[in-house]
């Protein structure tokens, strides 16, 4: 028979404000984008079973990538950090579900490489905190922050995913 379209993309994020769930801003960095990273992180976040929200390859703006880490302004590493994250495209998701934020820092390991577990992204792939791979929001209160830097509210879908009740009671 015909092929029935179960995605209905909303463009407004305020429709479904109410009943979102907890999202996390993952982004896989400059690095992991050269690297050729970008299937294999993404598979573990689909794989783990967190609903993508949005998704995009972007050039990011200096002012971007300093709002972004605004709170590590004073840090001795800030600026080589802001260049790193410039030098060249990044992958900016949003992935929602309960817990995301804490499972998705989990899932991607301890900030020094060398410190994260195997099995983690950082622990898998990476050897330096300065070339770490990839990012995620560290609290909900900076997914929902660091969603409103990197996305335009458009660029938010809400969809119904069929196997979601394969996933959650
Ligand atoms: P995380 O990304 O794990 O939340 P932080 O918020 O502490 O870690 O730092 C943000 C990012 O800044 C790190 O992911 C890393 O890219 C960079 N960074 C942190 N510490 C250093 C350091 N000592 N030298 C260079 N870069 C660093």
């Amino acid at each position: 028979g015909r092929p029935v379209p179960i995605a209905r993309p909303r463009a407004s994020r305020k429709a479904t404000a109410d009943v979102r769930a907890e999202i996390s801003y993952v982004m896989i960095k400059p690095d992991g984008v050269q690297r050729g990273l970008v299937g294999n992180i993404i598979s573990r976040f689909e794989n783990k079973g967190f609903q993508l929200k949005a998704l995009k390859l972007f050039q990011t703006p200096k002012d971007v990538a300093e709002e972004h880490y605004k709170d590590l302004k004073e840090k001795p590493f800030y600026p080589k950090l802001v260049d790193y994250i410039i030098s060249g495209p990044v992958v900016c998701m949003v992935w929602e579900g309960d817990g995301v934020v804490a499972s998705a820092r989990k899932m991607i390991g301890a900030t020094r490489p060398l410190e994260a577990e195997p099995g983690t992204i950082r622990g898998d792939f990476a050897i330096q905190v300065g070339r770490n791979i990839v990012h995620g929001s560290d609290s909900p209160e900076n997914g929902e922050r660091e969603t409103a830097i990197w996305f335009k509210e458009g660029e938010l879908m809400s969809w119904d995913r069929t196997m979601t009740p394969w996933l959650v009671e």
